[in-house]
C-alpha cells in the first residue's frame, strides 16, 4: 500500500490542531525542510507544521497514521547523512517552537528540556550555574536531534555520548499514544532501556517531545595542547598510545596536511602545515593536570613529535576549537561547487592507524581529493571525500570510496557510523553490522510503526 497525501482535507484538519500560523506550504519553507548538511538529493514535505505540545503531537499523527502520511521529525536540519530529509514527502514536524527549558535542577545536576532546544542555547544558559551538557556535535543541533542521531562530539572520549546523559523523555508514538520512559534517578535495572531505543531511533520509532538529561559540573581547570607530526601513523600511532595510558583526555583530535591548509586558510590560523593533535584535557588542579601534560609530552616525543605546544591560553585554545568545529564550513568554503561524502566510521582504538592509513590510500588509489580528521581518541575517523556537484559518474566513484573505507571498518570490529546515524547513505551497511539482529530491529519498528509512517525511506533497505 502506498503513502497518503496531505490534501486540503488534511490541512484543514491540521489547522484546526495546531492553527493556521504553525502550518506551512510555502515553497521557500518546503524548500529548507527538504535537506540537511548532506549531499542527499532534496525532497520537499508537503506541508511543515510547528506544534507547541505533545498533545497536538498525539492528534497529528493519530490523523497520519489513518491516512497513513509520512511524518519526519526536524530539529535544526544539521545532519550529515540524509537523516531528515522527507523522502517520502508527506508531514515535518519542527520542533523550532518546542525550544523551552523547562526545569533545572541544580542540586540532582539535572535539566528538563523542550525537543527543540538548541545544545548551544542550552550550554550557555547551563553555564551561568557551572553546568555543561558534554556531548557536543559543533552543529547548531537541537537537543530532540542530538537524542535521534545519538550525537557526540569531541569530548566523548571522556563524558560519552548523548545516550549516557538520557535519564528519561516523553515520546509520542505514531499510534498517537504519548509515553514516559526513564526516571530521575542516576542508574536504574528496572525493566527493558526504552529510552535506549529511542536514543539514535533517527524520529523513525515515534516523536521526542521532551528530555531530562543529566549534567556535569564546568571543569575547573584545562590544559590544552597541539603537537603536530612529520607523519599521519605517528600521530594516530600517538593516539592509541596515550589512550592505552590510563591517561583521561577531554579531546584528542587529528587532522592531517590538507584539513589543517584549509583551516589555515578559512580561519586564518597559521599552523604548520603537518599531521596534528588537538589534546585537551580536563581536570580539578593544575598540579595533577601538569602531570598528565608531562606524560602526554613523553608519549609524544617517543613518537617523534616535531612540536609540542601546551598550556596555550583559554583565547587561543576556543580559537583553535572553532576551527576544529568549523572544517566542514572551510572545506565547503574552499571547494566550491563540490559535494562530500563525509564518512565517521569508528573501530577499536587498536585499529585506528591502519584505519587512517587506509582511508588516505582509498583517496590516492580513486584519485579522489578528500580530507582525514576525526575524533581519534574515540576511534572516529571522519572523511570528508569531495565529488563535483551534479556530476553522477563522479558521485558513483564517491560512493565508491565511502564503501571501501566503511567496509574496512566493519571487517576490524568498527561500525559505519560513530555518531551521524544512518539516514539513507548508511542503510547498505545495516545487515553487515548487526547480522542476525537487524531482523529484530525491523520486527520493533514494526511493532511501534506497523503502518511505517515515522521518517519512512531511513535505517533500513
Ligand atoms: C559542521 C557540522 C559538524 C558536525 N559535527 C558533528 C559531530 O561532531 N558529532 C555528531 O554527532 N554530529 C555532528 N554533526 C551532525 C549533526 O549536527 C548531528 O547529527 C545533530 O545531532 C543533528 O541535530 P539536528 O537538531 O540538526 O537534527 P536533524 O538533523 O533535524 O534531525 C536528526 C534526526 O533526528 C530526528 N529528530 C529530530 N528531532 C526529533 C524529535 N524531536 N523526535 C524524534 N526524532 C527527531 C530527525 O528525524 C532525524 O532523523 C555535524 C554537522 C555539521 C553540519
Amino acid at each position: 500500500m502506498g503513502y497518503g497525501k496531505v490534501t486540503k482535507k488534511e490541512l484543514d484538519l491540521l489547522r484546526k490542531i495546531v492553527g493556521s500560523e504553525r502550518i506551512s506550504t510555502g515553497k521557500s519553507v518546503l524548500d529548507l525542510h527538504g535537506k540537511d548538511e548532506s549531499f542527499h538529493p532534496k525532497r520537499r514535505p508537503e506541508v511543515v507544521i510547528w506544534p507547541l505540545r505533545a498533545e497536538e503531537i498525539s492528534r497529528i499523527l493519530k490523523l497520519a497514521n489513518r491516512k497513513r502520511i509520512p511524518v519526519t521529525p526536524w530539529g535544526a536540519g544539521t545532519s550529515v547523512e540524509g537523516n531528515p530529509i522527507p523522502v517520502k514527502g508527506g508531514m515535518v514536524l519542527s520542533f523550532e517552537q518546542m525550544n523551552h527549558i523547562l526545569e533545572l535542577r541544580t542540586e540532582d545536576l539535572q535539566v528538563r528540556v523542550e525537543a527543540g532546544v538548541l545544545d548551544k542555547e542550552l550550554n550557555q544558559y547551563l553555564s551561568r550555574y557551572g553546568l555543561f551538557f558534554p556531548p557536543d556535535p559543533g552543529a547548531s543541533a537541537t537537543i530532540g536531534g542530538m537524542v535521534g542521531n545519538n550525537a557526540s562530539g569531541i569530548r566523548t572520549i571522556k563524558y560519552g555520548s548523548t545516550k549516557d546523559f538520557v535519564l528519561n523523555m516523553v515520546v509520542v508514538l505514531p499510534s498517537g499514544e504519548i509515553i514516559h520512559s526513564g526516571t530521575n534517578a542516576m542508574k536504574s535495572s528496572s525493566g527493558y532501556d526504552l529510552c535506549r531505543l529511542f536514543v539514535g531511533s533517527e524520529g523513525t520509532l515515534g516523536v521526542v517531545t521532551e528530555v531530562t538529561l543529566r549534567l556535569m559540573g564546568l571543569p575547573a581547570e584545562f590544559m590544552a595542547a597541539v603537537v603536530q607530526f612529520s607523519a599521519v601513523r605517528e600521530a594516530t600511532d600517538t593516539v592509541s598510545m596515550i589512550m592505552r595510558s590510563g591517561l583521561s583526555p577531554t579531546a584528542l583530535e587529528l587532522l592531517d596536511v590538507p584539513t589543517i591548509q584549509v583551516v589555515n586558510q578559512y580561519k586564518k590560523l597559521s599552523l604548520e602545515e603537518r599531521p596534528t593533535l588537538f589534546i585537551e584535557f580536563h581536570g580539578t588542579s593544575s598540579v595533577a593536570l601538569k602531570e598528565d601534560l608531562e606524560v602526554v609530552k613523553e608519549i609524544c616525543t617517543d613518537h617523534h613529535s616535531l612540536w609540542f605546544n601546551a598550556g596555550i591560553g583559554r583565547e587561543e585554545r576556543n580559537r583553535l576549537w572553532e576551527a576544529r568545529h568549523e572544517v566542514h564550513d572551510a572545506i565547503k568554503a574552499g571547494n566550491p561547487g563540490t559535494s562530500s561524502l563525509v564518512i565517521d566510521t569508528a573501530v577499536p582504538i587498536s585499529r585506528y592507524s591502519e584505519m587512517v592509513a587506509w582511508g588516505q590510500k582509498v583517496l590516492e588509489k580513486k584519485g579522489l581529493k578528500g580530507y582525514v580528521f576525526g575524533h581519534a581518541g574515540s576511534g572516529n575517523l571522519h572523511m570528508e571525500i569531495l565529488g563535483i556537484t551534479g556530476n553522477e559518474k563522479e558521485r558513483l566513484k564517491v560512493e565508491g570510496a565511502g564503501e571501501e573505507v566503511v567496509s574496512f571498518a566493519l571487517e576490524r570490529g568498527g561500525t559505519a557510523t560513530g555518531e551521524h546515524g544512518i539516514g539513507i547513505g548508511k542503510k547498505k551497511f545495516m545487515k553487515r553490522e548487526h547480522g542476525e539482529s537487524l531482523k529484530l530491529m525491523k520486527q520493533i519498528k514494526e511493532l511501534l510503526d506497523p503502518k511505517g509512517i515515522m521518517n519512512p525511506g531511513k535505517m533500513f533497505e
